[in-house]
Parts: C-alpha cells; structure tokens; sequence
C-alpha cells in the first residue's frame, strides 16, 4: 500500500489537461485552490497506515480476494456483509476525520458494481469482461491507485433520451470502433476527486433501449489519458484559500473537489472496456452503483460529528451550553446524525452474495439511506446555525483581528466567555460557516442532496423496493378482510 506522501507524490507524475478561472492549471499538486482536496485523498491513504494509525488498521485495510494481499479498503470488492459494515464504518470515520468529502468512494463503489455486472453480462453474452475486469482490478490493488467513478453524463433536454438528443454528445457515446478499440465522446459532470485520481471509470447514468446502444458504455483509463480535458468546479468562498492569513477559510486542513469532465474523442483500448452497447444491464450498472454509493453517505455522518462538535464547543464558548434549549438542539443533532448512520449499517448488515460473489448492500435500505441525507444535513445545519448565532454571517476577517488600529476593538467585542481565547471562538465560528454556508456546504448540503442521484432517484427505487403486497395483506387479515 501507499503511505500518504507516496500518493501525492504518485500525483506529480499525472499530466492532467485541467483548467481553473479560465487559465491552464499546470501545478495541481501544489496548487492552493486544490491541495486541500488532495490532502483530504490522501486521508484515505494515512488513516490505512498501520504505524501511524495502528486504531484504523482493520477498518482501513482489507484481505483482496484475489491476491491474498492487505489492501485498502478502497480498491476492494467486498467479501462478506462485514466487509459491507466496515466500508460504512470507514466512511464516517473519514468524514469526521476530514469535515469534507474525501472523494476516494466513487471508485470502491464504481469497482464493486463492475465486479458483479461484468459476471452478469458475460453469463447472458458470452463475452470476456469480468476476466478484463478483474486483471484491471489486480492493477488498482497492487498499486494502491484512486479512481474516480463517472457516471453523470451532460443530459441535454432530461426529456430526451441518450438517443433522441439534439446535440449526441449530451450522454457519452463512442464514435469509432476499430481492432484495437473504440473512441469516445461526450462529458461526466460533477465528478468528485477527478484530478485527486490516477483512473477514471466511466459508467452510463441511466437505464437505455436498443436505440441507445451506442451510449451504453463502461471503461477505464488513466486520468491523463489524451483527450480528457477537466474544468475545476468552484465552491462558496473558494478564493479564501489563497488568502494568507487562513483562519477565515474555517476548515484549514481539508476540502472537497468537483471537475466537469469533457471526452475529446478518446481512444479506450479493448482491454479496458467492460461493457459495450448491452444496452439491457446499464439500468442494472446504475443501480449497483447507486446503491453502494448511497451507502457511502455514512461520510456525512462524520462530517455531521463535526458540525455538532463544534456547536458544542461554541456553546461552550459562548457561554449557552448550560441552557436546556441548547441541549435540547444538541441531542437533537445526534439523533438525526445517528439515524443517518443507522441506515447506512443497515443495509450493510442486510447485505447479500451475488452471484458473482461479490457482496451488494440491501438496496432498499440504502435508498432510504441517501434519502434521509438528503434532508437530515439541512436540519442539522439548521439548528448549528441557531446555536452559533449571527456571527457566522457577519464576522470582520482575520486581517481585521490582527490590524494594528482595529485589531484590539475586533478582539474585545468579539469575545466570549471568561478565559476563552478570542481566536479560538472566531475559528469555531468560521467552520460553522464553512460546513453551512461555504466551501464545506458544497459537500455537506448540496452533495448530500444531488450525489449518488437526486432525491427523486431515491424515492423510485424505494417505491420498486417495497413490498406493498404483503403489508396490504397484513392489513386486510387484521381486520377481518377475506383475500
Ligand atoms: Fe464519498 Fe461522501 Fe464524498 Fe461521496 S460525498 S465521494 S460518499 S465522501
Ligand atoms: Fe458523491
């Protein structure tokens, strides 16, 4: 396995086409808009270091089934529903550990998916994709690599489908075919942690008809590939992290990251396709994938740790943590954060074997998962706010702490309880804004509504999942209904 700094050095050598502000990024290692989204990748590396986390080990790291070898948990296809609980359980001890989203999911779910759906299109097909699948999987394990999972496509006109688009590269399709591969064409949107990752694996985003086969793709390449060009997406107050000093920047360690993801006619080799124009298991990919990705969102009940951590603390600081409307808040934080969490074990626990021998999370508890972010965050942020008081929005900077004129004025008025220091209550403050309301909201609310699929994407597998036959006819006994 890689140490941290081994990961970001392996990054220097990735010759990303990347754009940002409209210019060409040539340093993204050590870029100060970026390196907090790469330190937060390279987490997933430290907390895996047995000498240095020796309390993470077992949860960071597993056994690959197919070379024996310890291994990230990251690049691996899980085993047993142990192996499901402990991915959940990682999740949630990045994201306290980060306060941000930490990227590296996308790709463990993308690869769990891929391990089941490649088995299920060559036993209807006959074709060699799991066997592809798995030497590329051997790869990821054997050098500790990131991928990003890309499924969101352009879209166009939603009311359209792949095929019917005005403009064809809306959804990403191939565009050539010859003996040695294919070309490709089109874009991934919003992909977490795209320029933090050495493979990029692209997915389709929905369910296709025959009519739709050209768009009915899944590969890997490496990230620098020629032709894949990234245009950095901006978050709320990212400037601030070009600021010197950086107190207002609220977390000072970590961030998250977002790239649209153009394909400028990409060769992919035949060795790295593993699904080609099976229209019919695209529906299937997406909602392997979706299920586990939504299972992962057991990330925001870390970064949900923090923000009640911190409402805590400001309460303290403040002097409010004795009222009862303040603990009452608090203990409402918890019970919405662990509620969270709840669901994403047990879909965990719930989990099953497929065929393939990969275990896959129960997907209607994982939908009911995600579906609970997609609310819960915002509640939670809610009641971090009410706590924190107006401050968090109307705060001088950091420049205006340390001027010589002002400074003394910022610091008395600005001041808490007795023996607090000044600067400590206006950090605390400042990351209760960022997680709100700026750069950390971006992953704390927004991506917990829209990633791993919208709300509504939740509420039909929820409504596919159940099963209102059986409790219609638990109602109809009760009450004395003949069938
Ligand atoms: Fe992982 Fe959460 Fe980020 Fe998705 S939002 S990549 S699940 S940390
Ligand atoms: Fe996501």
């Amino acid at each position: 396995m890689k140490t941290a700094q081994e990961y970001i050095e392996s990054m220097r050598s990735m010759r990303f086409e990347l754009y940002m502000f409209g210019e060409h990024v040539t340093d993204h290692v050590d870029n100060p808009i970026i390196r907090p989204s790469m330190n937060c990748m390279a987490a997933t590396y430290e907390l895996a270091e047995e000498s240095r986390f020796p309390q993470y080990h077992r949860l960071m790291t597993a056994t690959s089934h197919l070379t024996g070898n310890r291994i990230n948990r990251f690049c691996h296809i899980h085993q047993s529903t142990e192996d499901l609980v402990n991915k959940s359980k990682m999740g949630r001890v990045l994201g306290a550990y980060t306060g941000s989203c930490f990227q590296r999911c996308v790709g463990m779910d993308a690869l769990n998916a891929l391990s089941m759906v490649t088995y299920d299109i060559d036993r209807k097909h006959g074709t060699g994709y799991n066997s592809r699948f798995l030497r590329f999987l051997k790869h990821v394990q054997d050098e500790d690599l990131v991928c990003d999972g890309a499924m969101t496509d352009a879209k166009g006109d939603r009311g359209r489908r792949p095929s019917e688009q005005t403009d064809p590269d809306q959804y990403l399709h191939v565009v050539e075919e010859n003996r040695d591969g294919i070309v490709v064409r089109g874009n991934k949107m919003h992909q977490t942690g795209a320029v933090n990752a050495h493979e990029i694996i692209c997915m389709p985003t929905r369910a296709m008809l025959e009519e739709d086969r050209d768009y009915a793709l899944s590969f890997a390449l490496p990230g620098d590939s020629k032709g894949i060009i990234y245009i950095y997406g901006r978050q709320p107050c990212d400037t601030r992290k070009i600021e010197s000093p950086q107190m207002d920047v609220g977390n000072v360690l970590y961030g998250g990251q977002e790239c649209m993801v153009v394909f400028d006619d990409v060769f992919v080799p035949w060795e790295r396709v593993f699904m080609y124009k099976e229209y019919e298991f695209a529906a299937d990919l997406v909602e392997k994938f979706a299920s586990y990705h939504r299972q992962s969102y057991a990330c925001k009940s870390g970064m949900g740790d923090v923000l009640i951590g911190a409402s805590q603390l400001i309460a303290e600081y403040q002097g409010t943590a004795g009222a009862s409307h303040i603990k009452e808040k608090i203990i409402d934080m918890i019970h919405l954060n662990e509620t969270m969490m709840s669901c994403s074990l047990a879909c965990a626990y719930e989990g099953h074997r497929e065929d393939s021998g990969t275990y896959f999370v129960d997907a209607l508890r994982a939908n009911v998962s995600k579906l609970n972010v997609t609310r819960f965050p915002y509640d939670i942020a809610r009641l971090a706010q009410d706590i924190a008081g107006g401050a968090i929005a109307t705060m001088p900077s950091e420049k205006d702490l340390r001027h010589p004129r002002i400074g003394k004025y910022v610091a008395k008025y600005l001041q808490g309880a007795d023996g607090v220091a000044v600067e400590n209550r206006i950090r605390v403050l400042r990351l209760i804004e960022n997680l709100t309301m700026g750069m950390g909201a971006a992953c704390y609310l927004a991506e917990s509504t829209h990633g791993a699929g919208s709300p509504m994407a939740q509420r039909i597998m929820i409504a596919r999942r159940s099963d209102l036959e059986t409790m219609k006819s638990s109602a109809r006994r009760l009450c004395g209904i003949e069938p």
